[in-house]
């Protein structure tokens, strides 16, 4: 199982580090190959993948999936804390959407991602980017959660990380228990925000979970 995203440099690199490449090994996606299976489902649907109305449509779903499962890879550029800045920063109600590695439908919704700076602080958008890298893979909304709480962890070493996934699954809504409108909250906390239990609340009272 080679398809979810993760972090190639493992060992974490000192703090001070300012560039720190986020590189996925997400697998590649064989486009050509993927047009033919498409196609090959289709008749195994009952379709005629001949028809005129569909004649197009296994090159635009090889196309969708590729652009689904082929994460950027970024910079994660950091800064010195040299304010001191010791208060919470919180990036709230990040839209984010992936893919269900058990239906290969999408799931989506939206972020909050929180850190304590320890030395070194990061560019607001890279929160964003580190959450948009690892939803671009064949996943479960449990990992995310923790390959984006992780991969903050070792390239920022703050004194704390919190994040929280809060999602609507179509494979819970379309088929099975077709339960519409419902949410999947999952958290992921490292450092202070985990083990402090005054920062932890306040984590949470700003992002409005459980309201
Ligand atoms: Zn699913």
């Amino acid at each position: 199982m080679t398809s979810a995203p993760l972090e190639r440099s493992s060992p974490p690199r000192p703090s001070n580090t300012p560039h720190r490449r986020v590189v996925s090994d997400a697998a590649r996606v064989d486009v050509p190959a993927a047009e033919v299976a498409v196609r090959a489902l289709l008749t195994a649907l009952g379709q005629d993948p001949a028809s005129e109305h569909l004649r197009d449509t296994p090159r635009r779903v090889a196309a969708a999936y590729a652009e689904m499962l082929t994460p950027e890879a970024f910079t994660l550029t950091t800064f010195g804390n040299d304010e001191g800045y010791d208060e919470l920063v919180l990036a709230r109600d990040l839209p984010f959407q992936s893919l269900c590695e058990h239906h290969l439908l999408p799931f989506s919704g939206i972020a909050h991602i929180g850190y304590l700076p320890g030395s070194r602080i990061l560019g607001l958008s890279k929160l964003a980017r580190v959450l948009d890298c690892f939803a671009r893979g064949l996943q479960v909304q449990e990992r995310l959660t923790k390959q984006v709480a992780d991969c903050l962890h070792q390239s920022l070493q703050p004194k704390g990380v919190a994040v929280v996934l809060e999602a609507a699954h179509q494979c819970m809504s379309l088929r099975g228990v077709r339960a519409h409108g419902s949410r999947t909250v999952t958290s992921a906390l490292h450092g202070l925000l985990r083990d402090n239990a005054a920062t932890r609340s306040e984590f949470f009272a700003l992002t409005g979970v459980g309201r």
